[in-house]
């Protein structure tokens, strides 16, 4: 029984060295991918749930490794804000996705996640202003998602918010409920929209308490001028649902799966703006 379990040990601890080297070898590889164009965006409706119309796109971004094929952001993201790379795949992430919306009806915002450690760079806010700019689209059409971690790892996050605001950029709250101060950041900050995360919204046809808490967060959002979107819309069920807890938007595979551009503009077409 020892000899066993000390076999369990060292496959464990082989298994840990892999998982860290392959994390290391992403990390390298990322530092190359924007120059080697192995970096492209996803645009996903976020849907008006009443008229049933696309109000905005969210840019989701995808990274084809040439050996690996797709990369998953949730694993490569958090590597490129550990070493650094972030930013840099920030300011593609934002000049690409408004280059793309300036082609669109002006009615349509497009929304645009934005990490930590993007917020802490001095020079954010001129580049948001500049990255506007040298694509001729007026603030007022791009919503940054902001998540709550984002947040605490940034003192200075109030005063980047409002010379945000002042600049006519929408913000949101990425992933409502996730965090574990949600609350506080309701009380010191203002927020034009909240999206509540897919862990409420899917669970809300099940027995429990995701449709009450969907419900409460959207009678605060009336309260504090902000509309909310509800995320991981799959089914017809949690659509009628999320419009009845007082949802303002949706957003998830129900309506569409993110989509390259060229397939954006056929959705927006089809759906009638164009
Ligand atoms: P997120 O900001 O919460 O984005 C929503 C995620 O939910 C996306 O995953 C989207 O594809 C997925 N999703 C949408 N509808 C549904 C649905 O109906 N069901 C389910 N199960 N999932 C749905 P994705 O594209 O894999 O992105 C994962 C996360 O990676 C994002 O979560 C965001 O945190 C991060 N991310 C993606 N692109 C960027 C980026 O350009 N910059 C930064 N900083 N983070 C990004
Ligand atoms: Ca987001
Ligand atoms: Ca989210
Ligand atoms: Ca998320």
């Amino acid at each position: 029984a020892k000899k066993a379990g000390g076999a369990c040990i060292v496959t464990a601890s082989e298994d840990f060295r892999r998982d860290l080297e392959f994390r290391r070898r992403l990390q390298r590889d990322i530092l190359h991918a924007s120059q080697r164009n192995e970096f492209d965006l996803a645009f996903q409706p976020i849907v008006d749930v009443g008229e049933l119309r696309a109000h905005s796109f969210e840019a989701l971004l995808r990274w084809q490794h040439p050996e690996l094929g797709r990369i998953p952001p949730d694993l490569f993201i958090p590597l490129a804000e550990e070493s650094g790379a972030i930013i840099e795949i920030g300011r593609f992430v934002l000049d690409r996705a408004l280059s793309i919306a300036a082609n669109w009806p002006a009615q349509l915002t497009v929304s645009v996640n934005v990490s930590a450690l993007q917020l802490s760079e001095k020079s954010f806010v001129r580049m948001v202003r500049e990255t506007l700019k040298r694509n001729g689209v007026p603030a007022s059409r791009l919503i940054l998602e902001i998540t709550e971690t984002a947040l605490i790892k940034n003192a200075n996050a109030g005063k980047i918010l409002d010379d945000l605001r002042r600049l006519g950029v929408g913000i949101a709250l990425d992933d409502f409920g996730t965090g574990y101060a949600s609350m506080g950041y309701l009380q010191q900050y203002r927020f034009d929209k909240i999206k509540i995360d897919k862990s409420f919204v899917s669970t809300m046809n099940e027995e429990g308490k995701s449709a009450a808490i969907v419900r409460a967060i959207c009678a605060l959002a009336k309260e504090i001028s902000a509309t909310v979107v509800a995320e991981g819309i799959e089914t017809e069920e949690l659509l009628s649902l999320v419009g009845a807890a007082g949802c303002d938007f949706g957003q998830g595979y129900l309506f569409a799966r993110p989509m390259s551009a060229l397939q954006t503009a056929l959705f927006i077409e089809k759906n009638g703006w164009g």
